[in-house]
């Protein structure tokens, strides 16, 4: 049984996610999408709220599972026993973070490697911090974010 993590903040998912999520499903047994407890970063969503929105924009995604995790994320995948954990490449500028992040990893735990995905041309500029700051602006992102995303955002900056 082949598993890997999909580790990340998800703040919110986005469809970009989603379809490295689908690529590493094509790999890998298993996917467990990690959501991070801790953001380090200003978050509008909850953990409860990323972590949700997750399983409900994954439910039809046969092989996957969503988790959140707290800590070191080789900790986290030592326990749910992943020896491979999947990230996304964007734009050039993700490559030297992305780089930093897999040789620490694999440096703190040596069973662990770190496998990307690119995504379709189409997500290759979108973040989870765009996605906040033009629905904040009442901009539209529809076709870039699950529905279920877009209902929960929507409500979010509605109310503020
Ligand atoms: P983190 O804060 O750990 O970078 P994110 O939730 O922002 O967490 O992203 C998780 C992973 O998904 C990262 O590897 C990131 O590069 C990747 N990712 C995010 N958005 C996209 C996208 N549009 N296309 C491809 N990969 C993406």
């Amino acid at each position: 049984m082949k598993t890997a993590i999909y580790p990340g903040t998800f703040d919110p998912i986005t469809n970009g996610h989603l379809c490295i999520l689908q690529k590493g499903t094509k790999v890998f047994d298993k996917v467990v999408l990690a959501v991070a407890e801790f953001t380090g970063k200003d978050s509008v969503l909850s953990t409860e709220e990323r972590y949700n929105l997750c399983v409900e924009a994954t439910k039809d995604l046969p092989g996957v599972e969503v988790q959140r995790f707290d800590g070191l994320v080789v900790n986290f995948a030592r326990k749910v026993k992943a020896n491979a954990m999947i990230r996304g490449l964007r734009a050039l500028s993700d490559f030297e973070y992305e780089l930093s992040q897999a040789l620490m990893n694999k440096k703190l735990y040596d069973e662990i490697d770190t496998v990307f995905f690119l995504p379709e041309s189409k997500y290759l500029y979108l973040s989870s911090t765009m996605v906040r700051q033009v629905m904040q602006l009442g901009g539209d992102v529809h076709d870039l974010i699950p529905n279920c995303v877009e209902e929960v955002l929507r409500r979010k900056f509605e109310q503020a």
